[in-house]
Parts: structure tokens; C-alpha cells; sequence
């Protein structure tokens, strides 16, 4: 009996999955082993040799077969899809003389609300009795100093409702009163601060957030603002809200303009519809434009603007990838996502932080022919270096053909069947029905956004980290010896964790706790956590979804199997089945070949496809 060795191999995005069987004469097909890399390079180019190399070694390796033992190497057709981001700002907050200082100190000191005049530590001596003041401290003055001064100013009567501290030590002054007063520190810019001008300054108790510098009304009330003043102010009140502490002065012409940065349009080329939409108008109405014309045939960006640059980014970015003129550069799919991302404000005296709303892109490009059989070539040349001397190596079969082929051999699975492969670029759907037609589709935008949304919603500016939390749990280290975890329970631990995570929000993986040396709450870390996946994976399923259903109708659809990576997700896989159960869709992770989970769909479709195709005419040669 002539037995063959076969291993199928998907190069991917961002992982490259080997699938390795024994086929006999008669075609009966017997998985043997399985392994996946990291893919080397672009998909489908050369550079993808290694780990195709890699993975197929491995595999073998898992199953005790020798490279020479081995016949032939199947190679998906890879997707012609390539994907890109890109995330632009489209508000913007500046302080024109320092009349707000959303500051938010780690320690502010003292509690309550104080409106005064600002009035210089140095002067405090000129003061007359009466005056309601602020007290504004330069660098360099002694807590001690400080708070005697303020002592002193109090007993001659007085009226000191709150201070503006520039050192590190609120909480220091704040000690040595013989009053409670609002007390906030860390203002770097001391010198900004407008002496002789109106100020309030709010500190709320642990735990707590403000509530009067917060509220326009608020604000209105102590300024004495009339509702024309009201209106210009309220942006103050947004960016305070959520601080525990915060100081706005009045300036005779201050101005905090929340200004909408003009993003520009977006032109979309539908097959046979046109469409212009206006960034500014947020992710609901681009994806309904999006939707309107698809098929999207290419995408262009208002020159001169925001989105402009945006799209002209993306485009040159994948031009560069795959090695392709900017002109046969076409956008097939835009993902456009609402976020808002931590700015520095302009103009602030604090290093004063304010949430931006922002748009977030992603694109897909489909790219002339793919040069797979470069890259087949190539193999076989590095595999018979290694010792495969009979080695043969085939391209062929659409992923997402290939895709649902492995899919099926999830237990339990049967025609008609939809497949999500959620992976680190798109998101492709396929449908098999019941008489073995496919048909599929490709989405921008899957796992790599989420941790990019991440990233910049964090103010991270660290997409290891981000890739970090967006696959684990979090936790809060309590003590030395506990942590609490997000569902709220309690792990204990015999040795002291390490200092560096104490009273931090950790990223709990396999492999340790992650500090995340942020500010932000488990729960805040969490919402934002959650919200990418959703804003990502559940829009896109269902986008995916109603592209392959019968008449773009859910209901029509039976079974969906998730496969890819972030189908192993510990909440994605639960926020898409929760997403479609209203439609009666049943929803779950693929097993492939009953073991291998998620993973290795594609390369053994490759090899089931292979199987089914030799069978007939290896018994017809034998007959
Ligand atoms: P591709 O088919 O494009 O090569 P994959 O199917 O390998 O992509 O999916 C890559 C994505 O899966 C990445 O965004 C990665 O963060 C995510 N991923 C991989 N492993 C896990 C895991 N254990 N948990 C959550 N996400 C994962
Ligand atoms: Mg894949």
C-alpha cells in the first residue's frame, strides 16, 4: 500500500500553521501531527520560506517522521489581502491663558471647594484682612515655610480658601494647617498661573471625583457667568469631569476652545455606487455609507486634511508591503471605529491631559496576483537543502475553501456551515451549503486593531503591553501576598510578589503578572478592554455575516464556527455568540480534527482537499 506524506501549510498574517496527514492509496486520509510559527515576512512573499520551513520540521517532529520521509508540501493560495490602520485625532482642546488647569495630582491635599483671588506666597503679608484668596506657590518653597505662611495670613483674619502648589507636597501642607482647605500640587508651570485673577480650586475626598468645577452650572455660579459665558465654558467642565482635583481661573479674554479639528471626507467607490461622507460625523454613519455601496472598490481621502493624510498613509504603507505601485494600491473594506485617546491640552501649565475624540481606520487592500509560486519554489529549494529529497510542493485552493474543509472536521459540525476566521489583519467569513458550494468574504480589521485601540485609549504607547492585556485578565495586586482578580475573587501567594506590582493593575498571562504603569482603573482598563473587542470583532461578524447570508438575512444561518487566533480569546468567542443568539445562530470555538482547537483550519482543508481530489484516481490507477 502506497502511503504518502503529506502536510498542508497556511501561511497567514501573522502565523504560519502547518497540518501534517498520511494519505494512503485509497485515499482514507490519518492527521499526524500538527505546529505553527510566527509567519516570517509579508504573506506571500519569499521571505516566508523560513517559517514554512519552520512549521513543517516541527510538525514532522511531533509526529516521529523523518524529513525525508516526506512527499509533498500543499501551500494555500494566500488571500490577496493585505491590512492597514490608522487613527487621527479630530478634536482638540487648547487653553488659550491658563484659564483651566485640569490638573489631576496623584496627591492632592485638603478637601472641598475655595474661590479666591490668586495671590503670590511672597505677598501674602500685603493681604488685608477679610480678602478671600488663593495662595499660588512657586518651586522651591518649604512645606514648613508654607504652611506657617498660610497659619500666619489665616489668624490676621484672612480669608485663604485654597492653595496652588508647585512642588510635590499637598498632603505635607495640608497637615500643618489650622484649616481645611483645598490644596493641589504638581503644577509645573507655577509661572503661568495669572496672579491678581479669580480662581476655584477643588479637591474631592479619596475615592472621589469633583463635582462644582466639573458642572458648567457649577462654574457659572461661582464666575457669575451669564449663559453666553455658560456655552463658552462648558468644555471646561468635560475635560474636569472624572478628576478628583482641578483649579480654573478667569481670565479676562482665557478661552478653553474645544475646538473640532477639520478632518476632511472620505470618498467611497462602490461598485456602482458612490459615496462622500464626512469623517467628523463618526463611525456609525461611515459604516452605513460603507454599506450603502459595497462593494467597495477603492477609497479616497479629501486632500489636504486629516483624513487626507489618513488614507494617503495606509495606501503608501501597503504599497511599500507588498511591493505594488500606489496606483494598484485598491481599498476592498474600511473599518472605521469611534475612540477617544488621551492628548496633552495646548497651552496648559500642567502637562494637563484631556480625552480627544479620534477615529480609528482600518483598511484592506487587495493586491494584484499573489507570487505564491515564488514562494513554492523557494520551499522546495530550502526543504531539499535540509534532506527532502522527494519533496514536492503544490499551491492551491482558496483559504477560505480550504478554511471551511477544516472547520468541518470540528465534531459536531455538519452543511450548511458559516466559518469567522478572526485573525491579526481581517476578519474572513466563509459558507459552505448544503450542496458544498463557498462563498467568502474579507474584512478589514481583527485582532491587531483591538490591541492598537488598546494601546490608545490607554495612552500606552506600548503594543506589547496592550497585546498583553488585551489576552488576559486583570487583577489588582492588594497586598504582598493577594490579588484581587476581575471577577472579583482572591488569589493568595505564598512569596511576596514583586515590588514593582504592588497596588498596580496587573495583565495576568501564563507567564507572570504585566504591571500596567498607568493610572487607570482595573474597571476603566477593563471597559476599554471590552469595548475594543466588541467595537471590532462583534461589527465585523455581523458585517461578515450579512455579506454571506441568504439575502443578507441572520436567520438563515445555522451553525458558525469561530476559528484564528483570537478565536481562542477568553471573551471574544462569548462577545460574538452573545451578539448573534437574537438571530438563533448557534456559536462556537472550532475543534479542528477534534484537537488542535481554532488553530490549523486552513492547512488541513489543504490536506482533506487533497485527499478527496487524489482518491478516485489513485483507485482508478489500481483497479
Ligand atoms: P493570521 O491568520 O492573520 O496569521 P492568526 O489567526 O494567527 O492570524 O491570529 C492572530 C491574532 O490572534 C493576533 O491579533 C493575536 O493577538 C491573536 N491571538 C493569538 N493567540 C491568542 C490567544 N491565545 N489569545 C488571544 N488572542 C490571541
Ligand atoms: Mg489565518
Amino acid at each position: 500500500m502506497v502511503i504518502r506524506t503529506v502536510v498542508g501549510v497556511d501561511i497567514g498574517n501573522s502565523t504560519t500553521e502547518a497540518s501534517l496527514a498520511t494519505i494512503d492509496a485509497d485515499g482514507s486520509l490519518e492527521y499526524v501531527g500538527a505546529a505553527l510559527t510566527r509567519t516570517t515576512g509579508i504573506k506571500g512573499t519569499v521571505k516566508n520560506v523560513d517559517g514554512v520551513a519552520k512549521s513543517v520540521v516541527w510538525a514532522l517532529e511531533s509526529a516521529g517522521l523523518k524529513v525525508t520521509d516526506l512527499d509533498l508540501i500543499l501551500l494555500n493560495e494566500a488571500t490577496p489581502v493585505i491590512s492597514g490602520l490608522a487613527m487621527e485625532t479630530i478634536t482638540e482642546t487648547i487653553i488659550t491663558e491658563s484659564t483651566m488647569i485640569g490638573h489631576d495630582p496623584r496627591t492632592p491635599g485638603g478637601k472641598g471647594l475655595g474661590v479666591g483671588t490668586i495671590v503670590d506666597f511672597d505677598s501674602l503679608s500685603d493681604v488685608v484682612a477679610g480678602t478671600s484668596i488663593i495662595v499660588l506657590v512657586a518651586r522651591g518653597v518649604d512645606f514648613e515655610v508654607v504652611a506657617r505662611g498660610i497659619n500666619a495670613a489665616v489668624e490676621r483674619g484672612v480669608d485663604v480658601t485654597g492653595a496652588i502648589l508647585c512642588n510635590d507636597d499637598a498632603v505635607l501642607v495640608a497637615n500643618r494647617l489650622n484649616i481645611k482647605i483645598p490644596i493641589i500640587d504638581e503644577v509645573s508651570r507655577v509661572d503661568l498661573v495669572p496672579k491678581g485673577m479669580v480662581a476655584a480650586v477643588e479637591v474631592a475626598g479619596p475615592g472621589q471625583s469633583i463635582r462644582t468645577l466639573s458642572n458648567a452650572y457649577g462654574l457659572a455660579t461661582i464666575f457669575g457667568l451669564d449663559p453666553d459665558q455658560t456655552r463658552v465654558v462648558s468644555p471646561v467642565a468635560r475635560a474636569l469631569t472624572g478628576n478628583r482635583s482641578a483649579v480654573v481661573v478667569r481670565t479676562p479674554s482665557g478661552d478653553v476652545a474645544d475646538r473640532t479639528i477639520p478632518a476632511g471626507s472620505l470618498e467611497l467607490i462602490g461598485a456602482r455606487k458612490n459615496a462622500t461622507v464626512d469623517v467628523s460625523r463618526g463611525a456609525a454613519d461611515i459604516m452605513a455609507e460603507v454599506e450603502r455601496v459595497s462593494p467597495l472598490q477603492d477609497v479616497k481621502g479629501e486632500a489636504g486634511t486629516n483624513t487626507g493624510g489618513m488614507i494617503a498613509n495606509v495606501r503608501q504603507s501597503m504599497a511599500d508591503l507588498s511591493k505594488h505601485a500606489l496606483a494598484d494600491v485598491h481599498i476592498q473594506d474600511l473599518l472605521a471605529i469611534d475612540t477617544a485617546v488621551p492628548q496633552e491640552v495646548r497651552g496648559g501649565v500642567a502637562g494637563e491631559v484631556a480625552l480627544e475624540n479620534a477615529v480609528a481606520l482600518a483598511a484592506m487592500v487587495r493586491t494584484k496576483e499573489s507570487g505564491m509560486q515564488a514562494v513554492a519554489d523557494a520551499v522546495a529549494e530550502q526543504l531539499r537543502a535540509l534532506g527532502a529529497a522527494k519533496v514536492e510542493v503544490l499551491v492551491g485552493g482558496v483559504e477560505a475553501e480550504m478554511a471551511v474543509l477544516g472547520a468541518l472536521t470540528t465534531p459536531g459540525t455538519d452543511k450548511p456551515l458559516v466559518v469567522l476566521d478572526l485573525g491579526g489583519g481581517s476578519t474572513d467569513a466563509a459558507v459552505i451549503r448544503t450542496d458544498g458550494a463557498t462563498d467568502a468574504t474579507h474584512l478589514a480589521g481583527a485582532g491587531d486593531l483591538v490591541t492598537k485601540l488598546i494601546d490608545a485609549e490607554l495612552g500606552l504607547d506600548n503594543l506589547e503591553l496592550a497585546e498583553e492585556i488585551k489576552r488576559c485578565p486583570l487583577g489588582k495586586v492588594e497586598s504582598f501576598f493577594h490579588i484581587r482578580l476581575e471577577n472579583g475573587t482572591v488569589q493568595f501567594f505564598e512569596k511576596p510578589l514583586p515590588a514593582t506590582a504592588f497596588a498596580r493593575v496587573v495583565a495576568l498571562g501564563d507567564g507572570g503578572m504585566s504591571p500596567i504603569p498607568t493610572r487607570h482603573s482595573l474597571d476603566r482598563i477593563r471597559r476599554v478592554r471590552r469595548t475594543a473587542k466588541e467595537r471590532v470583532f462583534v461589527v465585523n461578524a455581523l458585517r461578515a455575516l450579512r455579506g454571506i447570508a441568504p439575502g443578507g438575512d441572520l436567520r438563515q444561518i445555522g451553525f458558525v464556527v469561530l476559528l484564528g487566533g483570537c478565536a481562542l480569546d477568553f471573551e471574544i468567542p462569548e462577545l460574538i455568540a452573545d451578539a448573534v443568539a437574537p438571530y438563533g445562530i448557534v456559536c462556537g470555538t472550532g475543534n479542528v480534527r477534534g484537537t488542535e482547537g481554532p488553530r490549523n483550519a486552513v492547512a488541513s482543508g489543504l490536506v482533506a482537499s487533497y485527499a478527496a481530489r487524489t482518491a478516485p484516481v489513485a483507485v482508478g490507477a489500481d483497479a
